[in-house]
């Protein structure tokens, strides 16, 4: 029986690259319950980033099974539309569109998910002031500080309301005001919007309020959390 309270889970997830010279993630076990906070921290090179592809299906496991509401997505198409749909995705590098604005950035996701030009618009709109961006909505990324583009593919992230957002490294691009402001965004989306809400960080300050951190050391969680099968953790 599926266990309702997890939204998403790795179970013995190993990830190898350049044929075998690189372990990337070593039978990783993770179970990421439905709107919780969960911080990943780990130094440079742990397989943070890794884990967190691997749990939206950007990257498949070489061994273990990826799990999304107790399935395995089984093909690229299905990841795809999960992704579409239910996952929201937050990169360090922004990844805004340059040629268009902020708000037909956030806009993109919904093509295809929301048929109105003016109901994707009106969201669009709701979610750039829900940023403190609306007088904002005009411009390309190229004219925005780091802090606001960031703020933007957030807003895109959260475009299709997605039961979990993950993000990789939100604040490694910003200063620390910005970090701040970032960090802030993404603790209130998730407790008003009772999201699941997965951060990587190689900064453990940042880890500061979630309600649950894990530790990634050369691709193994480095201490068992709770309920979490400790024979596939190295201790
Ligand atoms: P982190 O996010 O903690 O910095 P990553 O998950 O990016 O770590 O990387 C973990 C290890 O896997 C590193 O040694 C990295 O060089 C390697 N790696 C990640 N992606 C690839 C790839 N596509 N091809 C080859 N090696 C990779």
């Amino acid at each position: 029986m599926p266990d309702d309270s997890l939204i998403a889970a790795l179970e013995g997830v190993s990830r190898i690259y350049d044929g075998g010279r690189i372990s990337a993630l070593n039978s990783v076990t993770l179970h990421v319950r439905r709107n919780e906070f969960l911080v990943i921290t780990g130094p440079s090179g742990s397989g943070k980033s890794t884990l967190l592809h691997l749990l939206c299906g950007l990257d498949r496991p070489t061994q273990g099974r990826v799990l999304f509401e107790g399935s395995e997505p089984r093909s690229s198409k299905e990841w795809t539309k999960l992704r579409a749909k239910r996952i929201g995705f937050v990169f360090q590098s922004f990844n805004l569109l340059p040629t268009l604005t902020a708000l037909e950035n956030i806009e993109v996701p919904m093509f295809g998910q929301v048929s109105l030009r003016s109901d994707r618009r009106g969201r669009a709109m709701e979610l750039l002031s829900g940023m403190g961006l609306s007088d904002r909505a005009g411009q390309f990324p190229s004219e925005l500080s780091g802090g606001e583009r960031q703020r933007v593919a957030i807003a895109r992230a959260m475009a299709n309301n997605p039961d979990i957002l993950l993000a990789d490294e939100p604040t490694g691009n910003l200063d620390s005001r910005s970090s701040a402001e970032v960090m802030k965004l993404l603790f209130d989306i998730q407790s008003k919007s009772n999201s699941t809400l997965v951060i990587v960080t190689h900064d453990r300050d940042l880890a500061k309020g979630a309600e649950r951190t894990i530790n990634i050391v050369d691709g193994r969680i480095s201490q068992p959390e709770a309920g979490e099968e400790t024979a596939a953790c190295t201790l």
